[in-house]
């Protein structure tokens, strides 16, 4: 039996008349207004499918390192009402932040990259900031208060399962999600509702036969189609990692030293899209997209708070920080560098950074070098740091 519910003679098309489809497009055409252009609705139902792609990412190690990934926070988080109980739909954000093709200066200083989602002002922030302001106006627009959550990273396990069922992109091999018009250059936040929204169908789309991202990734570490290796990327290598980074890896690491945007570089879709002049996410100055390597290394305390305060650098903290300018001195530097990683090697107030610039020395290495390496092997009291000047000298 049809039932009046799905026989065609009683399905009536959604309109902009419909109060439900109305309350949809009003709560978008909020967005727009209030710095969140990029939007798309999904239901709150459960994702059960994240929860085992999860289990099975840990239990092969892809992300070891990452400890907020636990197969009980996943399965927990896969069903946004355990964060929420009353939530009906959710609003997946997507906030653009390609600036366009740039280019590191050539101004003669040994320059690091940060990737360019770090550039401006802390995402998490902004997208908050906004995200309330959207809910103030929907609130004022229906005269009651909402029962909401804003999440931006929160249930990070789900945040990008949330915006492809809810259309907003679509997975790349390189394991972020693709917005048309946008390419990888967008950063997730949801506002979860009590409120009942019209759904957006999921894009119908994949990468096809191209693996461009998987053959130009520096280290190897997309293994598989949309399976990145967390413990090889250069994103947790120079943000999450806070030990010593594994020698075998620091070479492919280039002269990055806040995450890595090689993947979404090379993708075709960066091609097609939009720049993004969102003043929030430029950057105030050039050490906040391509610092000064001598600079990292010689910054103190209070120059690396009034530079990155408000941005997400700080998650590398200042030994991090100094260390990846370290490795990547190492991998562009030349003899010209070699007084300042000396300097570095026989000064620096973090045994992990002294260790670091051992490596460099060895990898620029002149005599210059093994002078430095044979004093650090004679004076440093770190063990760790006399190991590495031992290992460079070896090599050397
Ligand atoms: S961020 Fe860099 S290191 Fe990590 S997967 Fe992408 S290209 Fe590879
Ligand atoms: S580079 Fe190719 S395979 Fe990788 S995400 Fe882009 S389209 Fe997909």
């Amino acid at each position: 039996m049809v039932s009046a519910r799905t026989s065609p003679l009683h399905f009536v098309p959604p309109t902009a008349t419909d109060p439900r489809r109305a309350l949809t497009d009003r709560i978008k055409a909020l967005a727009r207004q209030h710095g969140l252009a990029v939007t798309a609705i999904t239901s709150a139902d459960p994702f059960p499918d994240v929860a085992e792609h999860l289990d099975q990412h840990i239990t092969h190690g892809h992300l070891t390192g990452l400890d907020w990934f636990t197969s009980e926070r996943a399965s927990f988080a896969t069903d946004i009402r355990n964060l929420h109980e009353g939530a009906i739909s959710i609003l997946s954000v997507a906030l653009p932040y390609w600036p366009g093709p740039t280019e590191k200066p050539d101004d003669g200083v040994a320059r690091g990259r940060i990737s360019r989602y770090a550039w401006g002002k802390d995402y998490h922030r902004v997208i908050k900031r906004r995200l309330t302001a959207l809910q103030s106006a929907v609130e004022a627009e229906l005269g009651r208060e909402l029962d909401t959550r804003r999440l931006v990273d929160t249930a990070r396990v789900v945040e990008r399962a949330v915006a492809a069922r809810a259309g907003l992109g679509w997975y790349g091999k390189h394991s972020n999600l693709i917005v048309p018009g946008h390419g990888s250059w967008v950063l997730l936040g949801e506002l979860v509702l009590d409120l009942d929204l019209v759904p957006d169908a999921p894009l119908n789309r994949d990468c096809g036969r191209c693996a461009i991202c998987i053959d130009r990734c520096p280290t190897g570490a997309i293994v598989a189609p949309y399976t990145v290796h967390a413990p090889s990327c250069i994103s947790y290598l120079t943000i999450e990692l806070r030990e010593a980074i594994p020698p075998e890896l620091r070479a492919s690491m280039g002269d990055w030293v806040y995450g890595c945007d090689v993947c979404q570089e090379v993708c075709p879709y960066t091609g097609a899209a939009h720049r993004a002049d969102d003043a929030d996410l430029l950057p105030k100055s050039l050490n906040n997209a391509y610092p000064s390597l001598h600079w990292l290394l010689t910054m103190s305390q209070e120059d690396f708070g009034a530079t990155y305060h408000g941005t997400a650098v700080p998650r590398a903290k200042r030994r991090g920080l100094a260390r990846n300018a370290a490795v990547a001195l190492g991998n562009i530097g030349t003899d010209a560098d070699i007084p300042m990683l000396s300097a570095a090697l026989a000064g620096h107030d973090e045994a992990l950074v002294r260790g670091h610039a051992a490596w460099a020395l060895c990898r620029l290495g002149t005599t210059g070098s093994r002078d430095a390496l044979d004093r650090s092997l004679r004076c440093d009291p770190d063990p760790s740091v006399r190991a590495e000047a031992r290992a460079a000298r070896l090599s050397l």
